[in-house]
């Protein structure tokens, strides 16, 4: 009788790159290995299980308590596309489609792992630190990976990847952008520079940590514009004071000229600010962007000053100024030529410094994952593929990442956007094209599914999925429930 002879090669079909792979060797992309002739998936199938059980950590070093610790009782497993593999070509079905019963409603969740050529990563660093300016490109290894993006309220944003960086430019801008874009997205830190040589910036990003900008942890994301702080907080100064400027990049705020002041009968000081005047008490561009005061270049409050009106101001009058987080304050009297002496901070004003700052949020860098699923991957889910784009649309199919809720833009396509830090950890992995590899599962009715053409012969209980050696997880609370009533707008009589 003739052994089987297995090759000495396997081939792995799951991407593109359809790499050979010699026994006890793993593809380029480090997923896939050939374990005596089979083609095995390296990283274990995640499951989310609704009940109590010991968690088990998916690599050396990650915590066990990466959900926040809260645990649903109950005994409901959805099963996450981590881990889960690709099909390819899109055709065939995807890896795992898990039917279960749901408070009496048969439901069924099409689980795989996306390649995905169209993504890149929107970052949003919680600052007033200048990190460069709209547009300025971000390098990673002297590769440009994408470019700073309109501020928002307190934050910097980035917009990184895309399909532009991946395959649009040179082989290492792609190979670059994909590792920096994977790393990022497994919570990973990256070294970044932004702008043109002479004024970069370095700043070090990692989801759900400070930034680290030229060296210096941020501490604080600011209370908000100089504007607000003055709106926010004139009961601590009134009465202390006379005067109050609270300096910021973007707006910067007067007391006795702004409404607040006016309204609290804070009478004129005489003061002039530097700066484009907008609304009373309200001024834009009394410095450069920096890493100074409140995100200006300055590091003494005064040079914004101009000198004060002889007719109004006096002797003896009494400034505070403060930056928007409260980390930078100052004192100062006017002398009889009505020049601002610095003075030891009163307490009470101290106090109002720290007011600010304990009403400032922590630091952060928040990472959102965003990727197109409106292509060829909905070939996977059903044969007939737009029809599950309007399932989605219609809020008939809930689109998850790794179980975490994702936000489906709206127009065309099913363009989602997911935050890193409520998918499991190492959720993401990538292929050589270079494309990340990303989880995606779309729940749904089974008669719905049955409806939008999908793969219903390759449904399997929940049951009967292989999930030995899985690695199981508690639900993330902020990760959202895939499975809940709330997230499809059929009604029971549907
Ligand atoms: S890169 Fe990875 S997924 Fe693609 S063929 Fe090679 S081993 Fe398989």
């Amino acid at each position: 009788m003739q052994e089987d002879v297995k090759p000495e090669k396997i081939r792995c079909d799951a991407c593109p790159v359809m790499c050979y792979i010699a026994d006890g060797k793993s593809g380029a992309c480090d997923r896939y290995a050939n374990h005596s002739g089979e083609l095995v998936r390296l990283d274990p199938l995640t499951v989310i299980q609704q009940g109590e059980q010991d968690v088990v950590p998916f690599l050396s070093g990650a915590s066990t308590d990466d959900w926040g610790g809260d645990i649903i009782k109950g005994d409901r497993q959805f099963v996450t596309a981590v881990g889960a593999g690709t099909t390819y070509p899109d055709y065939k079905p995807a890896p795992f489609i898990v039917s279960q019963q749901v408070e009496g409603v048969d439901m069924v969740t099409v689980v795989t792992e996306g390649i995905f050529s169209y993504c890149g990563v929107k970052v949003k660093i919680d600052t007033d630190r200048h990190i460069g300016h709209e547009r300025d490109v971000v390098r990673v290894d002297g590769e440009p990976i994408g470019h700073v993006m309109t501020s928002e309220y307190g934050s910097k944003m980035l917009s990184l990847g895309g399909v532009e960086h991946l395959t649009g430019g040179s082989k290492k801008e792609g190979r670059v952008t994909c590792d920096a874009l994977l790393r990022l997205c497994n919570r990973e830190a990256v070294t970044m520079t932004i702008g043109d040589e002479g004024h970069e910036t370095e700043i070090v990003v990692q989801a759900g940590q400070p930034p680290i900008i030229n060296g210096d942890v941020e501490r604080l994301m600011r209370v908000g514009c100089g504007s607000a702080t003055i709106g926010m907080f004139p009961k601590q100064w009134i009465g202390f004071v006379d005067e109050v400027v609270v300096v910021d990049d973007h707006i910067t705020g007067v007391l006795s000229e702004h409404e607040t002041g006016k309204q609290l009968k804070v009478p004129p000081t005489g003061i002039r600010i530097k700066g484009r005047r907008s609304t009373p008490g309200r001024y834009f561009q009394v410095a450069n962007p920096g890493t100074g005061w409140g995100g200006t270049d300055i590091d003494d409050p005064l040079v914004i000053l101009g000198d004060f009106n002889p007719k109004i101001a006096w002797e003896g009058l009494r400034l505070f100024m403060v930056s928007t987080t409260g980390l930078q304050c100052a004192y100062y009297e006017l002398d009889a030529d009505l020049r601002p002496q610095n003075k030891q901070v009163p307490e009470q004003l101290a106090v109002s410094a720290a007011l600010i700052a304990e009403n400032c949020e922590p630091s952060v860098c928040s990472v959102l994952f965003m990727g197109g699923a409106g292509g060829s991957l909905r070939a996977g889910v059903t044969e007939n593929p737009v029809r599950l784009t309007r399932s989605v649309k219609e809020a008939l199919t809930h689109v998850t990442c790794g179980g975490a809720e994702a936000y489906v833009w709206p127009g065309g396509g099913i363009t989602v956007m997911v935050d890193v830090m409520q998918m499991p950890s190492n959720s993401f992995g990538y292929v050589p094209t270079p494309a990340l590899v990303a989880p995606i599962e779309f729940t749904l009715r089974v008669k719905d599914y049955a409806t939008l053409g999908g793969h219903v012969g390759h449904m399997k209980a929940v049951s009967e999925i292989d999930a030995e050696g899985a690695r199981r997880l508690p639900p993330n609370p902020k990760a959202g429930d895939p499975m809940a009533r709330a997230n499809y707008r059929w009604t029971e009589n549907d």
